[in-house]
């Protein structure tokens, strides 16, 4: 993918904090790559790490914003996906990302070295493709999830609060179904997100 593809493709004024939030997120990803680019594996058609995964529903908005723009026989029709199927994403398709410029936040960090507190814990994961030739691995090279994933619960509470009056769903969405309601709805003209009573 270019880097030109990276360029922001948000614009509804709810999604605001959460694109801020990307764009901080990938400066900060683009600094890593720029120094130790060499010891990553990370390139186009490698999509092991590409799983199907859950969002929050600001990300579940701005990916629908994003997917209900494309032309549909881009995507597969949902109903096509079956249990088997869905262990890889479904926005995959021949090892590329179908929504490379609206993937989600934890999607732009994958092949980055890790860290997360388990049991009390720091434990730093990486892609077994990368970070190999290096021990340990550089502390400027390793992102720490926690304050991300803190600044990204506070802007999703926010725009549920602000934008949803609270009536979306709270729990995090299955990618499927997102691509489910970017089919069936436009959140501007019928303020919906997906959930399990919804298909
Ligand atoms: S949204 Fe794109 S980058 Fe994220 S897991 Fe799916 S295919 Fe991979
Ligand atoms: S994180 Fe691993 S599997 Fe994913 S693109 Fe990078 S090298 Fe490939």
């Amino acid at each position: 993918m270019k880097d030109e593809d990276l360029s922001p493709v948000i614009c509804h004024p709810s999604l605001n904090n959460y694109h801020r939030l990307i764009e901080r997120v990938d400066r900060h990803c683009q600094g890593i790559q720029k120094q130790f680019g060499e010891l990553m594996d990370c390139r186009k058609g490698c999509c092991a790490c590409c799983r199907h995964i859950s969002v929050f529903p600001v990300e579940a908005a701005a990916m629908m914003d994003y997917i209900a723009k494309l032309p549909k026989k881009i995507l597969a029709c949902p109903d096509q996906y079956d249990e088997i199927r869905l262990t890889e994403c479904p926005l995959l398709s021949e090892g590329e990302c179908l929504i490379y410029p609206a993937r989600p936040l934890i999607c732009r960090t994958h092949g980055f070295p890790l860290l997360t507190v388990e049991s009390d814990m720091p434990v730093i994961s990486c892609c077994p493709q990368n970070f190999q030739k290096i021990s340990p691995i550089p502390s400027q090279a390793v992102i720490d999830l926690e304050p991300l994933n803190r600044m990204l619960v506070a802007i999703n509470a926010l725009f549920l609060k602000e934008w949803t009056q609270n009536s979306w769903p709270t729990a995090r969405i299955q990618l499927v179904d997102v691509i489910r309601s970017a089919y069936s709805n436009s959140i501007h003209e019928t303020g919906k997100l997906p959930h399990d009573g919804d298909h």
